[in-house]
């Protein structure tokens, strides 16, 4: 079997031993040590470690002081993660459609559902692309609204040569299948000395210095064993990056004219860091999406589905205070991804050897 992902997360043995033996295992130097070198990587002044992607967009809503019934615009099509987040942090919670070009929110469907209420623009920037930033950034900055990335598929990524994260506030996960991992655990970027300092306070029990509590806090406290997970690979990030980029060449290049097949884009100015490889299965392919995965998964060629349903068409949303008026007609774009979507291995453990396999077992079962 081919896997979809691959944790390898070897090179980080002797770190963690290091910090076994220290006993001091939970938030200390080596958290400081990855937030270090993850504000390098991201080209942003501060990097603050949190314990999941979830818990870092929880908290970039949480220091922005939203008011009930203020609004954040985001995408329909997302990790269940980007809604929780929003609803946890009781803001309302608008959709717009997205873009089939790089399954981000469009941003002409952004601009229509701004509203007085709206407070926040979250662009996801989904299977490791970023949305169209040289439009979000002047917009939120014309309608004096707050940007945040939910980047958590795009450490590494960039537009216009500036880093996911750098726009606005950077939210990234550490899950183990993400393409940095710390087990669990999650970064929110900034370059706002003040947003930064919040954010720390926050994570920390509201909790400045002992006992000195500032605000009702929580605890989003990454550990050192975590920080030591990440480290070896923030350090080979350009190298693990080029791996993925490589196999989704490989994979374009060899899946090219396979009838009824989509195959991603790389749009101009956009470096995309491949978290997923996702084609679109048309109408007119031989086999229909889950066909198709399920003919992949009989030979031993892993996929998977993200995600087979618009995000909030799940009973457990339906009438939800904070989600008004969500249908799914609304986002023609979104619904038709959803069905369409199916993402094939791109991970940076293959061979070359292995994608061959991918794209001919690919072509074979299509009638290519
Ligand atoms: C993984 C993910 C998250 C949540 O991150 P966790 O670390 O799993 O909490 C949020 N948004 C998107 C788009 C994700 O892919």
């Amino acid at each position: 079997m081919i896997p979809i992902t691959v944790v390898d997360v070897r090179d980080a043995e002797s770190l963690v031993v290091e910090v076994l033996r220290s006993g001091a295992i939970a938030q200390g130097p080596m958290v400081k040590r990855f937030e270090d070198a993850f504000a390098a990587v991201s080209g942003t002044k501060h990097a603050v470690a949190v314990n999941s992607g979830t818990t870092a967009l929880v908290a970039a809503l949480q220091v922005l002081d939203l008011q009930p019934g203020d609004e954040v615009i985001t995408s329909p099509f997302t990790f269940v993660a980007t809604l929780n987040a929003i609803l946890e942090a009781g803001a309302t919670v608008r959709f717009a459609d997205i873009a089939r070009e790089d399954f981000a929110v469009d941003p002409d469907q952004v601009t229509a559902a701004i509203g007085p209420r709206t407070k926040v623009l979250m662009p996801v920037h989904l299977y490791g692309q970023t949305a169209d930033m040289g439009k979000f950034a002047p917009l939120a900055a014309e309608r004096g609204l707050h940007l945040v990335e939910d980047a958590a598929q795009a450490v590494g990524a960039s537009f216009d040569g500036r880093r996911a994260g750098s726009f606005g506030v950077g939210c990234f996960s550490l899950y183990a299948t993400k393409n940095i991992t710390t087990a669990e655990g999650g970064v929110i970027t900034t370059d706002d000395d003040q947003l930064a300092d919040r954010l720390r306070v926050l994570r920390n029990q509201g909790m400045r210095a002992r006992y000195q509590y500032e605000v009702a806090g929580h605890n989003y406290r990454m550990t050192d064993l975590h920080a030591a997970v990440g480290i070896p690979q923030l350090e080979k990030l350009d190298a693990l990056t080029a791996a993925r980029q490589a196999n989704a060449k490989r994979l374009s290049d060899g899946l090219a004219g396979t009838p009824g097949l989509t195959l991603p884009a790389v749009l101009p100015g956009r470096e995309h860091v491949w978290h997923q490889y996702t084609v679109l299965v048309g109408p007119h392919a031989m086999l229909s999406r889950d066909e198709l995965a399920a003919a992949l998964t009989e030979r031993g060629v892993g996929n998977g589905i993200y995600y087979p349903k618009i995000v909030f068409d799940y009973e457990c949303y339906r009438g939800h205070p904070l989600i008004p008026e969500a249908s799914t007609q609304d986002f023609p774009v979104a619904s038709s991804v959803a069905a369409q979507a199916l993402s094939l291995p791109v991970h940076a453990k293959l061979t070359e050897s292995q994608v061959d396999t991918i794209i001919a077992t690919v072509r074979e079962v299509l009638g290519a």
